[in-house]
């Protein structure tokens, strides 16, 4: 006998990447975080928050930074919706949406926070593999009518961006809805929110917590026509956006042209640290995000995974099927990528 439902019990638990205490001395390469600080102006915001406005419940719907997404993005202010993280979004979207009888599906790899989402609702899901280049399996995805589609796009861990075009065409062939999560859209040359306008049943899903620098803040939205919403705030939890996430958001995206500096920095990083480790003979797949996916040449990536830990570097080593040959490394700052790449060349010898 268990405290808990069949599914529960099956689920194996979310395993983040590790998180060495602050302070600790660590390269930190294996969550995709930004590793500049976050806008002056979010920290003001921060600063300037006061008792009394902590005292009283905070907007519902996390008003001021709804106004601020609808202002950067020019759509209407109804077009949003927020939530604790973007993964607090995706669950109310799988909460709403998927149950017994009304599939999940996504092409893998990905994030695995959509698997158990699913898992928690007894969702079936259905997870078809990508092409060996990430071709995106679009025949296969039309084919299965998922009641909730998820694509990253870009993606992770493989970094590539999904063709506009295919997305369009997914939106236009499903009778559920298509959830396209734009966690990188920041570093990313193209984004979906024009198919959000044209399809009824996309939902775009967004983050602070990679472009924006605040991961910690936990702060995401959601953006898809007041309908598609409507079902949505109902099973969001009342006040599931704090009055400080709210305020400091607000502040950091209205900030566009520090975040834009912060990506224009990593994005040159991205393209010095692919050249850096394909002259280690490593393979290096092209990046639309903060992160690059890479193979060693001697496909030992769990043996240096290793090394590079016990050396104070942390990146992210996957032991799952065609992803245990690779090593999926978050650009840091020049000086940190640079360390990176000293370890790596030191190694190979
Ligand atoms: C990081 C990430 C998220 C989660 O973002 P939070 O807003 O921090 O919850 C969602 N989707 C993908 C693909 C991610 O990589």
């Amino acid at each position: 006998m268990s405290y808990f439902r069949s599914n529960v019990n099956a689920i194996a638990g979310y395993m983040p990447g590790e998180q060495p205490p602050p302070g600790t001395h660590i390269i930190k390469l294996n969550s995709n975080e930004n590793p500049y600080p976050p806008s002056p102006k979010a920290i003001a915001a921060l600063q300037a928050i006061a008792g009394e406005g902590l005292r009283r419940y905070p907007n519902p719907f996390g008003h001021e930074f709804r106004q601020a997404v609808s202002q950067v993005l020019d759509i209407p202010l109804d077009w949003v919706i927020v939530g604790n993280g973007s993964d607090d979004v995706l669950n109310v979207v799988i909460r709403a949406c998927a149950e017994p009888g009304r599939k999940v599906v996504y092409p893998m790899p990905t994030y695995v926070l959509y698997c158990t989402l699913a898992a928690i609702q007894s969702a079936e899901t259905v997870e078809i593999p990508y092409g060996e280049n990430y071709e995106l399996p679009l025949e296969k995805l039309i084919e299965a009518q998922g009641a909730v589609t998820l694509i990253a796009s870009p993606n992770s861990p493989s970094g590539h961006g999904v063709a506009i075009a295919d997305l369009q065409q997914l939106a236009a062939h499903l009778s559920g809805i298509l959830v396209i999560d734009e966690a990188y859209v920041d570093f990313a040359e193209t984004n979906a929110l024009a198919l959000v306008k044209e399809f009824n049943n996309v939902i775009l899903i967004r983050t602070l917590s990679k472009g924006y620098s605040l991961a910690g803040l936990r702060l995401g939205f959601g953006i898809a026509n007041p309908s598609l919403l409507s079902g949505l705030f109902k099973v969001k939890d009342s006040y599931n956006i704090d009055a400080i996430a709210c305020a400091v958001g607000a502040a950091a995206i209205l900030d566009q042209p520090y975040k834009n500096a912060c990506a224009d920095r990593i994005k040159t990083s991205r393209t010095r640290l692919t050249i850096d480790l394909k002259q280690l003979n490593f393979r290096v797949w092209d990046s639309q995000t903060n992160f690059l996916l890479v193979q060693p040449p001697q496909r030992n990536a769990e043996f240096l995974y290793q090394r590079l830990k016990s050396q104070n570097i942390l990146v992210r080593y996957f032991n799952q099927p065609k992803l245990e040959d690779k090593l999926r490394i978050t650009i840091g700052t020049n000086d940190q990528n640079l360390t990176l790449v000293e370890a790596l060349t030191e190694l190979a010898r």
